[in-house]
């Protein structure tokens, strides 16, 4: 859902903006004057706003070259009645991100601000076999361990036992299957400790949770 401020104040074109958008998921917060327009985009939590030129109070223009004084990115849309090309050059010039002039096609002014409406920061995926504990995630296929962004550079004997720890999520894995599958039957119960600690050494003392006389959890 598109938030968007309308500063317009023929209402037969604020009446039916509302209901067309509403119908094109674009929710619309709508008010007369340049005055309350400048308030609401400061206060206002909105994806783009759609600006009359000729208000009651104050040209349109004036509203925009406050709202950039403010340091505000919203996206602007110009929407007027004068057509001319100074006043297209105008508005681009003071911080107008699109221009459209009345009478428009609604359609082309939905596709508009769909495409100039800010976008909801995306979260990058996590990609397919990665395991994410905590702050950290290891990547299997590169085999590559990263926590809180950064790599974290580990022997093979060291990769296997986070590898082993985190496929558990924050699950306790068992002294005796953590020995097995890094090391074989044949493994010294201490070797296990050691390695615990070296991975500690890279990960922070809180990263991986000793549960006694049952076995470790990564913690992240
Ligand atoms: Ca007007």
């Amino acid at each position: 859902m598109i938030r968007m401020l309308l500063v317009e104040d023929e209402d037969k074109l604020v009446a039916s903006l509302i209901k067309g958008l509403r119908t094109a998921d674009i929710d619309v917060e709508a008010v007369r004057t340049g005055r309350e327009g400048l308030e609401r985009a400061v206060e206002g939590d909105h994806d783009i706003m759609v600006l009359d030129i000729g208000l009651p109070d104050q040209e349109g223009f004036t509203l925009l070259r406050r709202l950039r004084a403010t340091g505000s990115d919203l996206p602007v849309i110009i929407l007027t009645a004068r057509s001319s090309a100074e006043d297209t050059v105008r508005g681009l010039e003071r911080g107008a991100d699109d221009y459209m002039a009345k009478p428009f096609v609604f359609d082309e002014l939905v596709a508009r601000i769909r495409l100039r409406a800010r976008k909801p920061p995306e979260e990058a995926p996590v990609p397919e076999g990665v395991l994410v504990v905590g702050s950290c995630e290891l990547d299997p296929i590169a085999r590559v361990l990263t926590c809180d962004g950064a790599p974290i550079p580990l022997s093979p004997r060291e990769f296997q036992l986070a590898h082993l720890l985190m496929t558990r999520g924050g699950e306790v894995v068992p002294r005796a299957e953590a020995l097995e599958h890094v090391w074989g039957s044949a493994a010294r119960d201490n070797v296990l400790d050691v390695y615990i600690r070296y991975l500690r050494s890279h990960l922070g003392p809180h990263a991986i949770e000793t549960i006694r006389g049952v076995g470790y959890r990564f913690v992240g």
